[in-house]
């Protein structure tokens, strides 16, 4: 079983205090990607920032996504659904006290389709938690951004060769599904 992760799709990362102008192109791709999966019964999992104070990560990145506020809002586009599963982070990596493997393990989820922000950040650390629990990996590439070119193409890269993803596109996906 699949399961589809949104990663920081928030305000606060699209338009507010870290915003990203190259995440405006990923937002249809990833909106396509969930409405697929919704109809045919793929869990779709948004893993987002939700920081208190006191965050470690707030002395390097300055205030961001604070929880409560409308900067750790989920973009308007992408509004999660009923039967959607949203779980807070305070760090990079999905995993880290979120529970998140608890409920891929009750889902019999083996597969995690990561898509977001960024390639070369939570997406990266996320996958990392991902793959030391033995989960297989699918990014697809249209679907996730960075700050930079450089630090997608080299985000992309090392999920590839370090994590063993499998680097494809949103459409290819959806292709996959459709079978
Ligand atoms: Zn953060």
């Amino acid at each position: 079983m699949e399961a589809v992760v949104v990663i920081d799709m928030l305000e606060d990362f699209v338009t507010g205090e870290l915003k990203c102008e190259r995440a405006e192109k990923i937002i249809p791709n990833i909106k396509k990607l969930v409405e697929t999966a919704r109809k045919k019964s793929i869990p779709v999992i948004y893993s987002n920032d939700a920081h208190l104070p006191t965050d470690f990560e707030l002395k390097k990145w300055g205030k961001h996504a604070m929880k409560g506020t409308k900067g750790a809002e989920i973009i308007s586009q992408l509004k999660p659904h009923k039967d959607d599963i949203v779980l807070e982070k305070r760090v990079y990596s999905g995993f880290f006290e979120t529970g998140l493997d608890s409920v891929l393990r009750n889902l019999k989820v083996d597969t995690l389709i990561l898509t977001g922000l960024h390639t070369n950040m939570c997406v990266r650390h996320t996958a990392a938690d991902a793959f030391f629990r033995g989960f297989k990996i699918t990014i697809p590439k249209d679907a996730t951004e960075a700050f930079t070119e450089k630090n997608y193409k080299e985000g992309l890269e090392y999920l590839k060769n370090v994590y063993n993803a499998e680097i494809t596109e949103t459409d290819k996906i959806i292709k996959r599904w459709e079978k």
